[in-house]
């Protein structure tokens, strides 16, 4: 009865009982492939707009199992080779990056997702890019099989650069390029809190230019200005690396030298002191002139439990070098 009930809704009542139960079949079977391409089509047109690879890796075998078409876009490589080997991501990978990109993966299997990852990568054409690549546990469908990873890995280079330019605006004094007055402080008490904990030696230095006013006077606040970058850049040229500079106020600069013992300390700010004079400006009347600089330096002591107990020592110091004529050096 159940058969004859079905030839006569499919139109098939011509068929014997087993053909027809076949095509039926059949037919359920290339409408659910139609159904399943369908899908496909649309992931593949939603994971194709998405910029950011998806990507699935099975840790047990250490392959790459699915990854995104987005993948050709951003890592500039080929999905096949990556498919068929997974050390092709990890050779993208930036080399001072490798470690920390190893250790984060391997995070997740403990923790079951890492939302923090970011790294860089060096695409097929050689352009060094951030990547932020989430990653989580994923479930298999079969049992007894080890996890797979799920990941979305998007390109954050251009967030990367505007963050790196904001908090290069937000520590660096406009006009001369050298740290501000917040980021120089903020630096000093690092190196000032380690060189108590370690005993290590540190040398303070405070440069204020001499006759400041008077040069904005007769030549222009402008030719201020240029003196205030030369200023600038004998610092940068005299200090080490290692040392941290900046413009603390108006016309005063401020040197922190880690490390540093009192004799050379010395020796570096008498060297910036004679580099300062020595430079010639031409004013717009074309008339030369130079500028010279007081300089007060002084050393971490064991009795300095703050930072400001050095840099009121040094300010002592140098307002003393005014006193006695500027131009100079005083150490306390
Ligand atoms: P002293 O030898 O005792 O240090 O005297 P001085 O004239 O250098 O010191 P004073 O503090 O009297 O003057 C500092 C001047 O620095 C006053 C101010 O107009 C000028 N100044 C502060 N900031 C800037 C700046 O960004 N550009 C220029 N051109 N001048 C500035
Ligand atoms: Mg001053
Ligand atoms: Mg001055």
């Amino acid at each position: 009865m159940q058969l004859a009930s079905n030839r006569g809704d499919t139109g098939m009542g011509m068929l014997p009982g087993g053909d027809a139960q076949t095509l039926l079949a059949l037919m359920h079977a290339r409408a659910e492939a139609a159904r399943l391409g369908e899908r496909e089509q649309l992931f593949s047109t939603l994971l194709g707009g998405v910029n950011a690879v998806l990507w699935a890796f099975d840790w047990q075998a250490q392959r790459m199992i699915y990854v995104s078409p987005a993948y050709e876009r951003i890592f500039g490589r080929s999905p096949a080779l990556l498919l068929a080997d997974y050390g092709e991501w990890r050779n993208a990978i930036y080399p001072d990056d490798a470690e920390y990109a190893q250790k984060s993966l391997l995070a997740v299997l403990d923790e079951g997702a890492v939302e923090t990852r970011e790294y860089r990568i060096i695409r097929g054409d050689g352009q060094l890019r951030w990547l932020s690549d989430k990653c989580f546990l994923g479930r298999r469908a079969e049992q007894g099989q080890g996890p797979i990873i799920v990941g979305i890995a998007e390109d954050i280079t251009e967030k990367k650069q505007l963050e790196g330019e904001l908090q290069r605006l937000a520590t660096t004094d406009v006009l001369t390029q050298s740290s501000n007055r917040r980021h120089f402080f903020e630096c000093a008490r690092r190196e000032f809190d380690h060189a108590r904990q370690f005993a290590t030696p540190l040398a303070f230095l405070l440069l204020d230019i001499d006759d400041f006013k008077r040069i904005n006077d007769t030549h222009g606040h402008q030719m201020g200005d240029q003196v205030l970058q030369k200023v600038a850049r004998c610092g940068a040229a005299v200090l080490r690396q290692s040392d941290l500079f900046g413009r603390i106020g108006g016309e005063e600069f401020a040197a922190l030298l880690p490390g540093c013992q009192p004799d050379l300390a010395e020796q570096i700010a008498e060297r910036l002191q004679r580099e300062i004079e020595r430079v010639a400006f031409t004013a717009t009347n074309g008339e030369r002139f130079r500028v010279t600089a007081s300089l007060g330096l002084t050393y971490l002591k064991a009795s300095d439990a703050e930072l400001s107990a050095v840099f009121a020592r040094a300010d002592a110091a140098m307002y003393k070098a005014k006193r006695l004529g500027k131009n100079q050096v005083i150490v306390a």
